[in-house]
């Protein structure tokens, strides 16, 4: 058997950490995940009630970039510490570890730059990586997703907010609505209509802060409000083309490479979360006494903490099986259907862990103090899990309208 890390009740951690064989993980993953459970045990746990209300502080961005936390993701020409070995599981290991805390932390803290700043990277000109790139991997800067408007969610082909060229300059008007981390950010890698009607017409923008004609509304969510979710009002921004991210008019095939990994790493968080609703409820289920007898000695709360395993396990090989696809270089094309499917497993495990944890904690699982308070949390973030970066019932149609078109190709 390997050495322990952790918690050693069984299943409270991934499979590796208790004593499990695998084939993903080296000496520097391990050091990774101490690197990151240290960081995460010393600063962020002491606050976290508190960051809950107030947002997280921007210096905590700036400690976790310096000790290399975050910054592991980053390349190195622009200032991050990804290691020479780094692949997907780095990234998992951090959304994991992250998550422990809750997912306001991921979602406010981790995942702003994990959805806006990937675009830039993969297609930003080397003028504008320089400007963006550096604060942002030092902590100092931010970067947020805006795709979203009120009249196009699913429907990303159907955006209206306009982009028109005059000049060296696009005029960029339009709305974005429920953009995560919008309070927060210096650069927002926004969607914008360039051309006509439809998924051909789109390109993808830099806009930034301080850009005249922007506006910001923080919109309050069902759970805790630490990640910013806003309200952006675009008049008239002045844009430099040199902000243009790829081609013209060829930004959806962007914003699409891009959901594969969202709904990687989203799978990662939500997977951390559905663990801490088993973990809470078993160490809960060992204690608590009803009828005489600890309810752990109850068949039908062994029966729920099984299926809840059972499930977590299940959805924790998914991910390193779809984390081994973007390791091996498969094409984002051919990922679409796994990221897809592995989004959903993560979204309705978590829903199922969250039930059943809330069950098992009876009514401490309603009030948001004493022992079930992460229950009640987290039992409000599960629509967070479901909805953004694709719906459940968007990412099932996709998978299958997918897989029948290319047997209708082929004649299969
Ligand atoms: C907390 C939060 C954070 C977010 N963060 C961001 C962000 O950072 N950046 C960003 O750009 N966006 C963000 N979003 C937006 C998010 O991605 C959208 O809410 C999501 O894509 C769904 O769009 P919608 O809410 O407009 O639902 P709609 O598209 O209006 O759909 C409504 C419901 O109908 C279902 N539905 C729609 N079409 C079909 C169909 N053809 N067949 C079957 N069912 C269908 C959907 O599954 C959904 O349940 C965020 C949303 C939330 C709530």
């Amino acid at each position: 058997m390997q050495e322990q890390f952790g918690e050693k009740i069984p299943f409270c951690e991934p499979y590796w950490y208790q004593g499990g064989h695998s084939p993903y993980y080296t000496e520097n993953h391990k050091k990774y995940r101490a690197l990151v459970r240290d960081f995460v045990e010393r600063e962020v746990k002491p606050n976290v009630d508190k960051w809950l209300k107030t947002g997280y502080p921007k210096e905590l961005h700036q400690k976790s970039c310096e000790l290399g936390v975050e910054s592991v993701v980053y390349p190195r020409e622009f200032g991050g510490k990804m290691p020479q070995d780094y692949d997907p599981f780095y990234e998992m290991i951090l959304y994991d570890e992250v998550a422990r805390v809750g997912g306001g932390m991921v979602l406010g803290h981790i995942m702003i730059n994990g959805l806006g700043l990937p675009p830039i990277i993969a297609a930003g000109t080397p003028e504008l990586k320089k400007r963006v790139l550096p604060d942002v991997v030092a902590g100092k800067k931010f970067v947020c997703l805006a795709i979203t408007e009120p009249t196009a969610g699913s429907d990303v082909a159907g955006i209206r907010a306009t982009a028109r060229r005059e000049g060296d300059f696009y005029i960029v008007s339009g709305v974005k609505k429920w953009i995560t981390g919008g309070a927060y950010s210096d650069f927002f890698t926004t969607a914008v209509r360039t051309g006509g009607e439809g998924m051909g017409g789109i390109s993808l923008l830099v806009l930034e802060k301080d850009m005249p004609g922007i506006t910001i509304r923080k919109m309050e969510t069902q759970f805790d409000t630490s990640h910013n979710t806003t309200f952006i009002t675009l008049e008239d921004v002045k844009v430099p083309v040199a902000n243009l991210l790829g081609k013209e008019n060829q930004g959806f095939k962007l914003i699409m490479a891009n959901f594969n990994h969202e709904r990687f790493i989203i799978a990662a968080e939500t997977c951390r979360k559905a663990r801490i609703c088993y973990e809470e409820s078993i160490k809960y289920a060992l204690q608590r006494r009803t009828f005489g007898k600890r309810l752990v000695e109850h068949q039908i709360i062994r029966y729920k903490l099984a299926e809840m395993a059972r499930l977590i396990e299940a959805l924790y090989d998914n991910l390193e099986r779809v984390g081994f696809q973007f390791k091996s270089n498969v094409p984002d094309a051919k990922l679409g259907g796994q990221c897809a499917l592995l989004k959903v497993n993560a979204s309705r495990t978590f829903e199922f862990c969250a039930r059943e944890a809330a069950q098992i904690f009876g009514g401490n699982s309603i009030v948001k103090e004493g022992k079930g308070k992460i229950i009640e949390r987290l039992y409000r973030e599960v629509r967070g899990s479901a909805i953004p970066g694709g719906s459940e019932e968007i990412l099932l149609d996709f998978v299958i309208r997918q897989a029948a078109t290319e047997a209708t190709k082929s004649k299969l």
